[in-house]
């Protein structure tokens, strides 16, 4: 029977991971036996990585790699995905917001059809909170229409996907990682299935505003050039309003003979090239940024400890 390699990205997660782990351990008696489940902790400062590698004494299909320190949730997936041996590999979460009964249908549906990747989409997702599903909705609408890439609208990175997907995801040597989109990106076939978000068991959400904006940011830069093409569009529109208006001023002065009062239409036009001209620079810092980080080619994560061999 083929390995199933289920990759937990666990982040300060200690009042879940019990619970994670028993329903885990329910659903794979029942359904699939040959499996590892392959928990990445990054840099936890509670008990998260006492209780994996407690579970670990016992399972050994519990493979664990500790951080040294917060990665972020991206990197952690990225190291699992390097780590799995599968030749069926699941991502999700470890706060039980993506349940792990649904984890047959997943596979069900992979190897029932000709889909080398099924993404978990949430039907309802209960009690977030409306700003994250508002900016949430609003940042794949703005990815989708500025990528050639699209991704399936709420989709998070709960998916299932064959040994051929992840390998090539792990010859993509990007530092700003966003999975989902560099999935979508492959091609093949691939399709979602439907299922009931939970709440977050216990704990708050550690994706912060900051770590989320980064991850859009991510996402955009990484596949859209858009945000360039803008900065210069806006600028090329706004010279020719310029030109237009220093005819104007010529004419004003030399023909019309207006002494010019205009405190207000100075004031207008220094803000507003003013704000285009920084909108700009800020776009392009941001990719700049992003290549300044391929550059270096630091490693993308540091283990402190790993049970995988
Ligand atoms: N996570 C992680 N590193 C981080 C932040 C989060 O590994 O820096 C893990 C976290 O433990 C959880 C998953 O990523 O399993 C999703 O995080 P969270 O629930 O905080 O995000 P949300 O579901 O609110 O988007
Ligand atoms: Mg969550």
């Amino acid at each position: 029977m083929s390995l199933l390699s289920i990759i937990i990205p666990t982040y300060n997660e200690e009042s879940n991971l019990e619970e994670l782990y028993a329903r885990l351990n329910d659903v794979s008696a029942e359904n699939f036996h040959n499996c590892e489940l392959i928990f990445v902790d990054d840099g936890s400062i509670d008990n998260s990585f006492q209780l994996i590698a407690h579970f670990a004494k016992q399972d050994n299909r519990v493979k664990y790699i500790r951080f040294t320190r917060n990665f972020g949730h991206q990197i952690a997936i990225q190291a699992g995905l390097e780590a799995s041996k599968g030749d069926l590999v699941i991502i999700m979460d470890s706060d039980l917001q993506n349940p792990p009964e649904i984890i047959p249908q997943l596979i069900n549906t992979l190897i029932t059809g000709p889909w080398q990747v099924v993404h978990g989409k949430r039907i309802s997702r209960k009690n977030e909170s409306k700003g994250k599903k508002f900016t949430a909705s609003l940042f794949y609408k703005l990815f989708n229409s500025l990528s050639d890439t699209n991704i399936p609208l709420d989709t998070g990175d709960f998916r299932i996907m064959t040994k051929k997907v992840v390998q090539n995801i792990n010859q993509m040597e990007e530092p700003n990682k966003f999975l989902r989109g560099q999935i979508s990106w492959l091609g093949y076939l691939q399709t979602t299935l439907e299922y009931e978000s939970n709440d977050r068991k216990s704990g708050k959400s550690s994706y912060t505003y900051r770590k989320m904006i980064n991850l859009a940011a991510n996402g955009i830069t990484g596949f859209s050039n858009f945000p360039l093409k803008f900065a210069t569009y806006s600028g090329l529109i706004v010279s020719m309003i310029s030109f237009l208006l220093i005819i104007y001023v010529l004419v004003a002065k030399y023909i019309l003979h207006l002494t010019v009062s205009g405190w207000t239409s100075i004031m207008t036009a220094i803000l507003f090239i003013g704000g285009i001209q920084l909108l700009s620079i800020g776009i392009i810092g941001e990719y700049i940024s992003r290549i300044n980080d391929s550059t270096r080619k630091r490693p993308l994560y540091i283990i402190n400890e790993s049970n995988i061999g």
